[in-house]
C-alpha cells in the first residue's frame, strides 16, 4: 500500500529520483540529502509503513540483512571502519518522516561519535519496577 502524499513511497517507487544505492522488489536504498557522515543511507520499503510498529514481520525480517550488505559495501567503497544502524520511530525520538527508513551511516576513524549518550544511574529496584511494567505491557 502507498500514501499519495508520503515523500518516501514517492521515492521508494521511483516516481522522485533519488540516489539509489541498490533496488530489489521490496526496497531502494538511497543516499541522505542531509547526511550525517559521507555516505549516509537510507532503506526504504517500497510500501508505505508509518513506523517499525507497522512494518510487518516479514518486511523487518530482511531489513536487518540489507543494513549489513549496504554497511558491508560502505567499508569496502568508502574506507569507514564502521556504521551505525539507526532507526527512528516518533517525534521525540526524532522521527522526521513517517515512512519506515532505517539510517545506514558510515563511521571513519577519528570523527565524533553520532550515537552516544550519557550513561545514567538506576537502582536494581528501579530497574526491577520498569523491568515488570514494560513486561506487563508485551
Ligand atoms: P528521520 O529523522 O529518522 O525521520 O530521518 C529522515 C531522514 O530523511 C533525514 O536524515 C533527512 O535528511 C532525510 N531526507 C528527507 N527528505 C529526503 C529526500 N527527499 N531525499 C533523501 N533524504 C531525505
Ligand atoms: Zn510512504
Amino acid at each position: 500500500m502507498k500514501d499519495e502524499s508520503c515523500i518516501f513511497c514517492k521515492i521508494a517507487n521511483g516516481e522522485i529520483p533519488s540516489s539509489t544505492i541498490y533496488e530489489d522488489e521490496n526496497f531502494r536504498v538511497i543516499l541522505d540529502l542531509g547526511p550525517a557522515s559521507r555516505g549516509h543511507a537510507l532503506i526504504l520499503p517500497k510500501e508505505h509503513f508509518a513506523d517499525v510498529c507497522a512494518l510487518p514481520d516479514g518486511w523487518a525480517a530482511k531489513v536487518l540483512p540489507l543494513g549489513a550488505k549496504i554497511g558491508a559495501a560502505m567499508k569496502k567503497a568508502l574506507g569507514c571502519t564502521g556504521f551505525n544502524l539507526v532507526q527512528n520511530n516518533g517525534v521525540s525520538a526524532g522521527q522526521t518522516v513517517f515512512h519506515f527508513h532505517m539510517h545506514v551511516i558510515p563511521r571513519y576513524d577519528g570523527a565524533l561519535s553520532i550515537v552516544s549518550w550519557e550513561p545514567g544511574k538506576a537502582s536494581p529496584e528501579e530497574l526491577a519496577e520498569l523491568a515488570k511494567e514494560i513486561k506487563d505491557a508485551l
